[in-house]
């Protein structure tokens, strides 16, 4: 059989099944997963939508998330008692919520305590965490955010503290700070590696956003150089980048904003426009399909090689297994003080 007609079989595999079970399944897909998995699953989203639509959807025995684990995870973490989540490949993870663990948290945390009191703090972590970093938040009384909130997170923590750790993403915090205002010597990157992150006492107690050096290497594949080459080529079209980006190429930008604000923004623009989109190509590509009376154009080809991980094979081999296969789980414990963080963050809303 030619792969061609296995994915056709396996879409229709698929269907049958989806049809089967009805409302006790939701198959949830990130936009950054190929096409034919953003048609399979019930909703499409940025990991804020999906977050809502897994802790909206009580009626659903089984939730398969079509994303990276962190995802599932949350989803796990906001599920009923009653509810399983699923995800079809376990390997589906996230570089750059692998650049931040529980133990570098919770050392930062107490080195930057030696400076200050901690009391001041509230740390922010971006959903592209593992739940235990989610858990630290709650248990501090702080608060996730995705990249479509970051800014009203970071509002909200001010309104609690003085300064706010923001981790792992440094980018996706900077550039909220600079859309907040901040001045450039209040923020400082925190080096997980070095004492004091890299820094002073000084600079630490200047500080009000402290960010973690994370970063989404998908993102930061984007650079000024990029933008400039398509401003010469495209002079009349407008380009659009995530926040996961770095300042330099935000700054060059006409907008930026999560892959919902990007959507809405190619969606809103005039018929006959010509938008660049600085963001994981499966969307950009998808983008040009949907809006055939618009061009969509990816700044540089750049794509999430573990979002890829998540094929129609491995999605129909889920769905046979039902309640079985790569079950996602959080201790109790966890989920307890994770779910404070998460749900802080969806009382945010987007
Ligand atoms: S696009 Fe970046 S942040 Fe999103 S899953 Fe891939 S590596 Fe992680």
């Amino acid at each position: 059989m030619s792969a061609k007609d296995a994915d056709f079989e396996a879409f229709s595999a698929i269907q049958r099944i989806k049809q089967e079970q009805g409302d006790s399944l939701v198959i949830l897909a990130h936009h950054y997963q190929r096409m034919e998995i953003v048609e399979l699953g019930d909703f499409a989203g940025d990991s804020f939508e999906l977050s809502r639509r897994a802790a909206a959807k009580k009626d659903a025995r089984f939730i398969v998330f079509c994303g990276v684990h962190f995802m599932a995870e949350s989803a796990a973490i906001l599920a009923g008692e009653n509810q399983v989540v699923q995800i079809p490949d376990m390997n589906a993870g996230c570089p750059m919520a692998d650049m931040a663990d529980l133990v570098s948290v919770s050392r930062a945390w107490e080195e930057i305590g030696s400076v200050l009191d901690t009391k001041k703090l509230v740390p922010i972590v971006y959903v592209n965490s593992d739940a235990s970093l989610k858990a630290f938040t709650g248990r501090n009384r702080g608060c996730s955010c995705t990249s479509a909130n970051a800014q009203k997170a970071i509002t909200w923590a001010f309104e609690k503290g003085e300064k706010v750790l923001f981790f792992p993403d440094e980018h996706l915090g900077r550039n909220s700070g600079n859309a907040l205002g901040l001045p450039t010597d209040e923020m400082i990157v925190w080096k997980s590696n070095e004492p004091l992150g890299g820094n002073t006492a000084q600079d630490i107690e200047r500080a009000r956003l402290i960010l973690w050096d994370g970063f989404c290497h998908v993102h930061t594949n984007f650079t000024p150089a990029h933008i400039e080459q398509a401003r010469k080529k495209f002079p009349d079209a407008k380009i659009i980048v995530h926040p996961e980006c770095p300042q330099e190429v935000v700054k060059l930008a006409d907008a930026s904003g999560s892959t919902s604000r990007i959507i809405r923004f190619v969606e809103e623009a005039p018929s006959g426009s010509t938008i660049i989109v600085g963001t994981e190509f499966n969307l950009v590509q998808r983008l040009n399909i949907t809006t055939p009376e618009k061009v969509v154009m990816p700044l540089a080809r750049s794509a999430c090689p573990n979002m890829a991980k998540i094929t129609l094979g491995k999605l129909l081999h889920t769905l046979q297994n039902l309640g079985t296969f790569n079950v996602v789980k959080v201790d109790p414990a966890t989920k307890k003080d994770a779910a404070l963080a998460l749900d802080r963050m969806l009382a945010l809303a987007g």
